[in-house]
């Protein structure tokens, strides 16, 4: 039995009878960029999501670097995110020539927390970039109090969270601007690259819509200079089909992320990760657990699992060989933290001390949980690391 981390082939009958049926209008209306497409298709998604803007845009990547251009962050500005994330969002602070400061994880729920930002304050501090990293929703709440005290803006990379909500609020609804991505891999996936802004600042919408065409409101007169950042009408036709589907796969996500729960704990040789959250001031001291495996916890809100990672501390790798080669496909993210990327290492930066970022890293490996996954394939998997890890605890 082979257990790819994503099947895109198993997307309901009546899923896909919908995307070629918008592929069909798409063609037929002879309109390929931006559009009506792309404006009903905005419309549903700030629908969804609570937002009054939503501006669809050629990636998540870009969605970062509309963000920080639309805020006129340029060079001697800092912007601080977490060393443990996907490289787009410090490669976009870096594109604009802002200098992006590394913080720590949690590591409770290993998103960005309030403390370790607060740490990384300096006056050149313009904004914060929380990650709602494998759909776990980092402390907003927090977040922004960080921000207002300090006066810097919060712009959330909500990529790997669409749908997900803390304090009764989606995500990327909260901080002045959200980014997402339609990557075919995230919880709503297009059929090639697209992504979204989003805000509630009308002001800012505006100025994000003009920089997607090269910074020009009105034709050939450009105020700023922007880029390419259109979304293809095809995209939001795709994105459009599928939204409908979302929240089923979204519970689909959450049923395999409680199966994978429940069998591991059975096993007994797993155990939820001690660590207590600090964003949320979790007093829970970790307690010693002999368990080789450690589960991802839902620390706050609603997680959305775009990612089910566990940790295995003693061999994450011969785990993730092993696995391999019984035909179930894992993968780490993220191998190395960005504050050690070669692109960041420069010579006058000495390489901080980042333990969390370092330990996720070292440790961490993502499952299938992709939402067409069925119990006997995770079960499958549980019961192949569970004979691995077993095996490998005898030994040493
Ligand atoms: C996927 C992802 C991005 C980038 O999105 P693209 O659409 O691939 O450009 C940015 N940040 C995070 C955390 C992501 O997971």
């Amino acid at each position: 039995m082979r257990i790819p981390l994503l099947d895109f082939g198993r997307i309901a009958p009546e899923e896909k009878g919908r995307l070629e049926a918008a592929f069909r209008r798409v063609l037929e209306s002879g309109q390929f960029i931006l559009g009506e497409e792309v404006a009903a298709f905005e419309r549903e998604c700030a629908d969804f999501l609570g937002v009054a803007h939503a501006i669809g845009v050629s990636s998540g990547t870009d969605a970062l670097l509309l963000s920080l251009q639309a805020l006129e962050i340029g060079p001697g500005d800092e912007v601080i995110c977490p060393a443990y994330t996907f490289f787009a969002t410090a490669g976009s602070i870096a594109r604009v020539g802002a200098k992006p400061v590394f913080a720590d994880s949690c590591p409770g729920c290993w998103n960005l927390s309030p403390q370790e930002v607060k740490r990384k304050l300096t006056p050149k501090t313009r904004a914060v970039i929380p990650v709602h990293l494998f759909g776990q929703p980092a402390a907003m709440t927090n977040l922004l109090a960080v921000g207002r005290e300090n006066g810097i803006a919060v712009i959330e990379d909500a990529a790997q969270a669409f749908g997900a909500s803390s304090d009764g609020q989606r995500v990327g609804g909260r901080g002045l601007l959200g980014c997402f991505s339609f990557f075919p891999t995230k919880n709503l996936g297009a059929l090639g690259d697209a992504g979204l802004v989003t805000t509630q600042d009308g002001a800012l919408a505006e100025r994000i819509r003009a920089l997607r065409v090269h910074g020009s409101r009105v034709k050939y007169r450009h105020e700023w200079i922007g880029g390419n950042f259109r979304i293809d009408a095809l995209q939001a036709a795709f994105l459009r089909a599928r939204l409908p589907s979302v929240e089923a796969a979204l519970e689909g996500r959450r049923r395999n992320a409680e199966l994978y729960e429940e069998a591991f704990l059975a096993s007994g040789i797993a155990a939820l990760c001690p660590e207590p959250c600090r964003c949320h001031g979790e007093e829970r001291t970790a307690p010693k657990v002999a368990s080789q495996l450690l589960l991802p916890r839902n620390t706050a809100g609603e997680h959305t699992w775009n990612q089910y990672v566990i940790r295995y501390p003693a061999d994450r790798d011969g785990l993730r060989r092993f696995l391999s080669e019984e035909g179930v496909q894992s993968e780490v993210y993220y191998p190395l933290p960005l504050h050690r990327q070669p692109c960041f290492l420069d010579r006058d930066r000495e390489v901080d001390e980042l333990p969390v970022a370092e330990l996720l890293a070292r440790e961490s490996l993502a499952l299938p949980i992709f939402p067409g996954l069925s119990s006997e394939e995770i079960h499958r998997v549980v019961d192949l690391i569970v004979r691995f890890a077993s095996k490998n605890g005898k030994e040493a």
